[in-house]
């Protein structure tokens, strides 16, 4: 019992291979095998590599980094050496993503490199920060914004084209009006649906393969969508995917929860490019039947900065549900060290005995 007792003050901190891990239905976790057969599961391979490492496949690796803003255009092809340039990519990208910054190729890093993102580059110039500022948001270059006149609203639409058939237009409909109304409530700008597709302000489309902008799709998972800066307008979404609207009715192990998506889209529509806070919705990154639809700070102060805050906007309320969601994750978070504790204190005890 003393044994137990004192294990419970010992800080949270002991190699996870004393313990298997238990099995994980889903993607929770970000597992490797996961994302098995993704346009990205070629990588997993890569796995543990560092500088000086000469394996098949770096090339691509290479060609994933400079895709994303991270690796510079060369004479010829790339090599599969790994090289001083992609270790400083490596490095780059694991503090833009908030991975711990080692500079390998470790799991943590592989598997968020294998998982589906958003198609848009990471290579912004940051938004300034100065030491004790947590914002962590961009903007693309130049910083562009819409510039309709005040009081603002922008029109979208739906392609009458492009189009997916298991979810109903007005299914589609419905998620994007929610999605639109969360950034308009923080600014004040208005968004409504208009008729004409061609002349919206924002055109929203299901795009499979190489649709003619220069940003081809890649089939399930992989990229999800895109949209392009102010004020060009354009929103595609990847016809591959299987996006789902209710996740109690669409039961794929790929499904994407399509108003996170479209969350985060809108976010680059106004302005916004990626965001280093993992929270964000302006985050790169989004796991499969995961849903983030809430706007966090990050978002609400780059979005405010570019286009002021809505008047009925209430900052406080923002704050104190950030804080809350917060608390969750770290009540979950002791949660979960008290039972590996424990876990590990029978286990332990049983070798004793
Ligand atoms: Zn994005
Ligand atoms: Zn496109």
């Amino acid at each position: 019992m003393f044994l137990f007792l004192s294990l419970l003050q010992l800080p949270p901190s002991f190699p996870a291979r004393i313990l298997p891990q238990p099995t994980v239905l889903n993607f929770d976790d970000h597992s490797s095998s996961a994302y098995n057969s993704t346009p990205w599961a070629r990588f997993a391979k890569l796995a543990n590599l560092e500088k000086g490492s000469h394996v098949s496949g770096i090339c691509d690796l290479k060609s994933y980094f400079h895709r994303f803003g991270y690796f510079p255009e060369v004479a010829g092809n790339f090599t599969d050496d790994f090289d001083a340039e992609l270790e400083s990519a490596i490095l780059n990208y694991q503090n833009n993503l908030g991975l711990p910054v080692t500079g390998k190729l470790d799991p943590d890093t592989i598997d968020l490199i294998m998982a589906p993102r958003c198609g848009m580059s990471d290579a912004t110039p940051r938004a300034p920060t100065r030491v004790h500022e947590t914002r962590r948001y961009a903007y693309f270059h130049g910083e562009p914004r819409w510039s309709n006149p005040h009081p603002m609203t922008l029109t979208y639409s739906f392609s009458p084209d492009h189009v997916i058939d298991y979810l109903s237009r007005d299914q589609i409909r419905e998620v994007f009006s929610r999605a639109f109304s969360r950034w308009s409530e923080v600014i004040p700008v208005n968004f409504t649906e208009a008729r004409d597709h061609r002349t919206a302000d924002v055109r929203i489309g299901f795009y499979r393969g190489d649709h003619g902008d220069g940003e081809p799709f890649d089939g399930v998972l992989g990229v999800l969508a895109h949209a392009f800066s102010p004020e060009n307008g354009r929103l595609h979404l990847d016809a591959a995917e299987t996006w789902a609207v209710d996740f109690k009715t669409e039961n794929s192990r790929t499904a994407i929860d399509l108003e996170s998506v479209a969350t985060h889209e809108i976010g680059h529509v106004l302005g916004l490019a990626h965001s280093t806070v993992s929270d964000a919705i302006m985050y790169p990154s989004l796991k499969p039947r995961s849903r983030k639809v809430d706007l966090r700070v990050d978002d609400v102060q780059g979005v405010q900065n570019l286009y002021g805050s809505n008047p009925n906007f209430n900052y406080e309320s923002l704050l104190e549900s950030d804080r809350e969601t917060s608390g969750v994750k770290m009540v979950e978070s002791l949660t979960w060290s008290a039972l590996w504790m424990m876990a590990l204190s029978l286990y332990i005890v049983h070798q004793f005995i």
